[in-house]
């Protein structure tokens, strides 16, 4: 299990651009612990009475949160927005870190795809 780093938590706008979903329970793939919502709307008869039992089990594997679990997805993995790991942070700072990198790569990318799309274009009857 992950601890939970020392970074200030995701932005708003990194969790606008990955976070799509929200579930009752979500397993963040980026640590294994299993975020759950408290209120136990959307779940399961005794589904929740289970989470709390395992969370008082295993307090380090069970993270229970006032309201549905935003999730994204990111490096193949789903993440919970609010998960205690923070891990999604260090994506976001990793890539805040080589924006200009990132823009220079997109702005390359995205030409080269518009002159691919052009050249076909032109060769459609
Ligand atoms: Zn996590």
């Amino acid at each position: 299990m992950s601890e939970q780093n020392e970074l200030e938590p995701p932005s708003e706008e990194f969790l606008r651009a990955f976070v799509h979903s929200a579930s009752p329970a979500i397993t963040c793939e980026l640590c294994g612990r299993i975020n759950y919502d408290l209120s136990g709307t959307d779940m399961d008869p005794g589904e929740l009475d289970g989470l709390n039992k395992k969370q008082k089990a295993e307090p380090d594997k069970y993270f229970g949160q006032d309201n549905r679990i935003d999730w994204g997805t990111i490096d193949g993995k789903q993440f919970a927005a609010d998960c205690p790991c923070n891990k999604v942070r260090e994506f976001e700072n990793w890539i805040w870190h080589h924006r200009q990198e990132i823009g220079s790569y997109l702005k390359a990318r995205l030409t080269l795809e518009v002159t691919q799309t052009t050249r076909q274009l032109a060769e459609l009857p």
